[in-house]
């Protein structure tokens, strides 16, 4: 049993990691030491039925912690020899440099962006990356950071694919889901779709409506002020937002950065990049990232090899037929949310020639995207505490 430090495991992320490790009997391995910024001396969480509950310890093990702790308190989290933070990127830039500033020399797995692209951290995807991973704790490294949820979902769709060398460049077009911004989000899209089913809601009961007077009542729901609005500032229910994360001020967003910077950093690929860009777009779905891919290739081949070569990507990647059956049932974020699986369809030659190939795959954005790099991460690490 190694003692673990858990920041972060109330909100979204943090909630899909316990989920996770539960599931994955991680609580047989480790003891947690549960810390929170607001409920320090609250009871720590359940651990489920598999796991040693904390403050018992197991033969051998130092116990766990029964109350959750100060998350701001450096140097309670300096006597774990390994800290998972989901807590957020200003929560790491405060405590990551002084818990470093006080001689701690522990494994640091974080959710947030802080510290990604800092060159003593490796961005952590181990079906894509592992022998980055590897390479980078051997040389010491000790900052181990999960992907951007857009950018890990692709890595892990066409992984495969990039690993082969054939890929000259790629553009993502993305459909985002309210979940990729937080909790608070994907609350307030439910509340906007209930507002705008509630404006058209009597003329819907009444069949002899006019499908022009429901589109007015919708319509003017949507640009109504008393439309829920706090967290997105705009409508994104019967609507979309066609800006995620900053504006870098060259016409680029921050996330759209994001996919070119990081997808390099995973892949080991920084010395000689390719580039990846595209548009970022938020839509009405509620935890699954959509992404249309248009790939050039170095050269042309056949659909089938590629095909072989994106399957044998992960054991997680799986190919959908380009055909309108399988498109509709399996690619969908309401197919695959709450799933493991990334699926990816749309396989198909553009019309700009052979070079040209045209993809669109769907993940959990809190699972792959989020929760799931971090706690395998840990259990890469564990044997190394
Ligand atoms: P979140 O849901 O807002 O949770 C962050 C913290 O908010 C919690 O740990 C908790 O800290 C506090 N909190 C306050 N009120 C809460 C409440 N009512 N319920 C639960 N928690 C509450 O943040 P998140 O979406 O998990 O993101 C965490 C980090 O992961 C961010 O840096 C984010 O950028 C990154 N990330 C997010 C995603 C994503 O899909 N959302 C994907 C990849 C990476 P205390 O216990 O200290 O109060």
């Amino acid at each position: 049993m190694k003692n673990v430090g858990i920041i972060g495991w109330r909100g979204m992320v943090g909630s899909v990691l316990l989920d996770r490790m539960r599931e994955e009997r991680d609580f047989e391995h480790v003891l947690p030491t549960f810390f929170s910024t607001s409920q320090a001396g609250e009871p720590a969480p359940s651990l489920g039925s598999a796991a040693a509950t904390p403050g018992a310890a197991a033969p051998g093990a130092s116990a766990g912690v029964a109350k959750v702790q100060d998350a701001n308190d450096i140097a309670a989290l300096a006597k774990l020899p390994l800290l998972i933070s989901c807590q957020g990127g200003d929560y790491t830039e405060d405590v990551h440099p002084r818990l470093r500033a006080a001689g701690w020399t522990g494994y640091w797995i974080d959710a947030a962006s802080a510290l990604r692209m800092k060159k003593d951290a490796v961005i952590v995807l181990d079906p894509v990356n592992l022998a980055v991973m590897q390479a980078a704790r051997e040389r010491g490294l000790k900052d181990f950071i999960g992907g951007n949820c857009t950018v890990s979902l692709m890595l892990m769709a066409v992984g495969g694919l990039l690993r082969s060398g054939i890929v000259e460049w790629i553009t993502a077009m993305t459909y985002q889901s309210a979940s990729g911004a937080g909790a608070k989000h994907m609350r307030e899209l439910l509340e906007q779709m209930g507002s705008v089913h509630g404006a058209a809601a009597a003329l819907l009961r009444n069949p002899a409506s006019g499908i022009l007077d429901i589109d007015r009542a919708v319509s003017a729901a949507l640009a109504s002020p008393q439309l829920p609005h706090a967290q997105f500032g705009v409508p994104l229910a019967a609507s979309l937002i066609s800006w995620i994360d900053k504006d870098l001020g060259n016409g680029q967003s921050r996330e759209e950065w994001k996919a070119g910077v990081e997808a390099n950093k995973i892949m080991g690929f920084e010395a000689a990049p390719i580039p990846v860009e595209g548009i970022c777009v938020r839509v009405s779905a509620m935890r699954c990232h959509s992404q249309a891919l248009t790939i050039k290739l170095k050269h042309d081949l056949p659909l089938a090899e590629i095909e072989k070569l994106v399957a044998g990507g992960n054991p997680w990647v799986r190919v959908v037929p380009n055909d309108r059956e399988s498109s509709i049932r399996e690619l969908s974020p309401a197919a695959v949310s709450g799933k493991m699986e990334i699926p990816i369809g749309r396989l198909r030659k553009l019309a700009m020639g052979g070079e040209y190939l045209s993809a669109f795959t769907v993940g959990d954005q809190l699972l792959w995207g989020a929760a799931e790099p971090l706690r395998r991460t840990m259990r890469f690490l564990l044997p190394h505490v």
